[in-house]
């Protein structure tokens, strides 16, 4: 009998989120409003907001932080938009939504709409997530809810491609906030059911080969930067990686040269590099540096009477660290029954997001679903599908609610 009460013990304390009346009132908030959040999601989308050009979305939000009653809004130095409401304890938990999109500045946001699915550039990714926000900030006034712990609501820049997560790097890293904040939610993606408690740790890499040039033919004998750069992607291309943890390598872009009868002059390769594991990250490029150096030994040598080199530099463009919010960990089995209370089958997984930063300093983080379906993320046929997306907010809610309880199963 008391090992039964034991082993139900955790659930009650669970279930008791969801009988509280109040919190039935901000879950019927969510779906009663559903319509409203999706045309917010609308407006936000069609604000353009490329990566370091978030300021016109950021003004916007900003004025919808005011709408739904943060305190003391602002947008810091770094370019994210902070609004706070205050909790129990002045601890707080950062909820955020990304403002840039993955696209060059010009492109068109216009959203178009076909069948049962709204098309445009960033309609999901992360237009889903800043609504999401100002939902849930919505709902937990609506219901008079007071939460544990203070929630810090952030429309951040800089989580896509170059940007580098430089939005939630100032934010952890050098805002006068960063003592407060113990604990991260990002609203990135789509699916309730699919948890992000793993950071994806990246580098990536710019290499520029340089070498004397020449004619094809009168110079033959000399180095090319083309040869060196096809030397180190030979090299790069054959490394063993394991598959678990997952750790990969791709050369996205090999430029060089300027004519066909012209020893190259100039070559560059832009390379990305991954792993579950920050030790394999670090292991994989060490051996990508050593197929850099390699590759341009090789060519010189091999042209070595000319008594001319090619010559390579590299720069580390991007660095997003990785790591892992432990599976037991509060805030990871928070989410876990989130999910399944707002009727998924949850799983855990990796992914390159915001949760990166405050997961590499030790912080738990995890990114959540804003709701409904979608695809083609980052390209140009994104589409969503707002079927059911009010259990996103929801489902972000609940975790909320349930992170702030003593008992979590
Ligand atoms: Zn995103």
């Amino acid at each position: 009998m008391a090992l039964l009460l034991l082993l139900t013990l955790p659930l009650l304390a669970q279930d008791t989120v969801l009988q509280r009346p109040e919190v039935r009132k901000a879950l019927d908030y969510l779906r009663a409003h559903h319509e409203d959040h999706l045309a917010s999601q609308i407006r936000i989308a069609e604000i353009p907001a490329p990566t370091f050009h978030e300021a016109e979305r950021a003004r916007y939000m900003e004025k919808e932080f005011r709408r739904v009653g943060l305190k003391d809004v602002e947008i810091d130095k770094q370019g994210n938009v902070l609004g706070w409401r205050p909790g129990k304890s002045s601890k707080a938990l950062v909820v955020a939504a990304h403002l840039d999109i993955s696209f060059a500045p010009g492109v068109n946001t216009k959203v178009r709409k076909e069948g049962s699915r709204w098309f445009a550039p960033g309609i999901g990714d992360d237009s889903r997530g800043l609504a999401a926000l100002l939902a849930i900030v919505e709902a937990l006034n609506d219901a008079a809810i007071e939460t544990g712990k203070t929630l810090l609501f952030v429309a951040n820049v800089g989580e896509e491609g170059l940007g580098d997560l430089n939005g939630v790097r100032y934010l952890f890293g050098q805002s006068p906030h960063k003592a407060k904040l113990d604990s991260f939610i990002s609203i990135d993606g789509t699916s309730p059911a699919r948890i992000v408690n793993g950071g994806t740790g990246v580098k990536r890499y710019r290499v520029t080969l340089r070498g004397p040039g020449g004619h094809s033919y009168g110079n033959f004998g000399r180095p090319s930067a083309v040869h060196a750069a096809a030397l180190i992607v030979s090299k790069l291309a054959v490394l063993p990686v394991p598959a678990k943890p997952k750790t990969t390598y791709n050369v996205g872009k090999f430029t060089g040269g300027t004519t066909i009868n012209a020893i190259a002059e100039e070559a560059t390769l832009e390379v990305d590099l991954r792993s579950e594991d920050p030790g394999e990250l670090d292991k994989l490029e060490l051996k990508f540096l050593e197929s850099v150096r390699l590759g341009v030994a090789e060519e010189n040598a091999l042209r070595k009477a000319s008594g001319v080199a090619v010559k390579e530099e590299h720069k580390l463009v991007s660095h997003r660290p990785g790591g892992q919010t432990a599976a037991d960990n509060a805030l990871v089995r928070a989410a876990m029954w989130a999910s399944k209370a707002t009727g998924h089958t949850p799983s855990l997984g990796y992914s390159s997001t915001d949760s990166n930063l405050p997961i590499s300093l030790g912080i738990p983080a995890v990114t959540l679903g804003g709701g409904g379906r979608g695809n083609n993320a980052h390209s140009l046929d994104e589409w969503f599908e707002p079927a059911d997306a009010f259990k996103g907010p929801q489902m972000v809610l609940l975790t909320i609610l349930a992170y702030g309880q003593s008992r979590i199963p």
